[in-house]
């Protein structure tokens, strides 16, 4: 990944816009939470909409720290509907959510965390202006830098991986409730330590949460391993209608499926059920790309997409209103499931990556 796009230009060339925070970046940002570390001012952490691990785990992880430097006023939200997915329901930190409808409207400073851009804070995007100040935790190539202060490290395998490293700086050491919900985002974004991002760091940052005595087998079965009759039963029903259709993406192929509101209802499930689907999809041999249509509301599509290498599926989802990583990537797709997959196939030969061989 490294140097990929340094072929132009003169060696006194910035730093190219993918490479991670910078020593400025870092001090700026421990400044600011230094200038806002007193009991009374107001800290607003904020994630993405429809969080997952990492953007509930960085956050409370993060929330937890601050409160053991004396930051007493405190809320940590994400927009849309104050639902959390019932298997982050055990995170420590839970008691400091509250709704965005009750999040601080003019904070001393907002944190947004696992947000690659303005967009996805949803109904809370103006805190960025009613603010004091902003500081934005992220790791997606793409994001736009819109706080006043940007960590963001499209090399970092999580956002808590960056969490982690700003708690470091201001002498917050790990205990078991900051590693727990720390360790959820780290075991969530790594597919459990199995994508290209694992890196040594990556483990050696395990065995600091780990060492706190955290339980990883309980944590992993109740985050990742559960599910209820209902959910097993309407993933058969999702996966047995998965098409494959191998000359997609320049005969990479593609399998996807889709799930609709009212399969929701007749098996008497939650959406969130829906976010593993695309982990079962995706072990497909006979496809690089994979993808899962979560119907969100009457013609419009909650689009999961996955490649396993030989296409940049965050081309595809940027170029749909989207975004997200390389090889994962989402965006919203509006008309019917069929309109929505024909606009991704005609997205997919021009991110099929050059140098993935054929
Ligand atoms: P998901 O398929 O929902 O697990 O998302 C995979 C990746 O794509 C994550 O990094 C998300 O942040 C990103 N992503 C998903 N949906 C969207 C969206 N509507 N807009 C921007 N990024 C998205
Ligand atoms: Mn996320
Ligand atoms: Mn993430």
């Amino acid at each position: 990944m490294t140097g990929a796009s340094g072929t132009a230009g003169s060696v006194v060339e910035a730093a190219p816009a993918d490479s991670g925070p910078s020593a400025g970046d870092w001090a700026a940002a421990e400044s600011l939470l230094r200038n806002n570390i007193s009991p009374e001012a107001r800290v607003l952490l904020v994630c993405h909409v429809n969080p997952d691990g990492d953007a509930l785990g960085s956050m409370l992880g993060f929330a937890l720290g601050l409160q053991r430097l004396g930051v007493r006023r405190m809320q940590a939200t994400f927009p849309g509907p104050p639902e959390v997915p019932v298997p982050l329901q055990g995170l420590p930190g839970l008691d400091l959510l509250v709704p965005a409808t009750e999040a601080y409207p003019a904070p001393d400073l907002v944190i947004c965390f696992d947000a690659a851009s303005e967009s996805r804070l949803g109904e809370l995007v103006d805190r960025l202006d009613t603010a004091g100040a902003s500081l934005v935790l992220d790791h997606h190539a793409s994001n736009t830098h819109f706080g006043e202060v940007n960590l963001v490290d499209p090399y970092a395998a999580a956002t808590s991986v960056v969490a982690e490293q700003l708690l470091t700086r201001l002498g917050v050491g790990l205990d078991a409730g900051i590693a727990e919900c720390l360790y959820v985002a780290l075991t969530t974004d790594t597919g459990s330590f199995r994508f290209e991002a694992t890196t040594p760091a990556v483990h050696q940052l395990a065995a600091r949460l780990l060492a706190t005595g955290i339980r990883p087998g309980d944590i992993s079965r109740r985050v990742f391993d559960t599910r209820p009759f209902g959910a097993v039963r309407l993933f058969g029903e999702v996966l047995g209608r998965a098409r494959l259709e191998p000359v997609a993406a320049g005969g990479r192929g593609l399998v996807w499926t889709w799930a609709t509101l009212d399969d929701l209802v007749r098996h008497d499930q939650r959406p969130y059920v829906l976010e593993a689907l695309i982990d079962s999809v995706r072990c497909t041999a006979e496809a690089d790309v994979s993808c899962v249509l979560k119907q969100a509301a009457p013609g419009e599509w909650a689009v999961s997409l996955r490649s396993k290498g030989a296409v940049d599926v965050s081309r595809v989802a940027l170029a749909l209103g989207g975004g997200g990583h390389r090889f994962a990537a989402g965006f919203t797709g509006r008309g019917t499931a069929e309109e929505v997959v024909d606009r991704i196939r005609g997205q997919l030969d021009a991110a099929v990556i050059p140098s993935a061989g054929s």
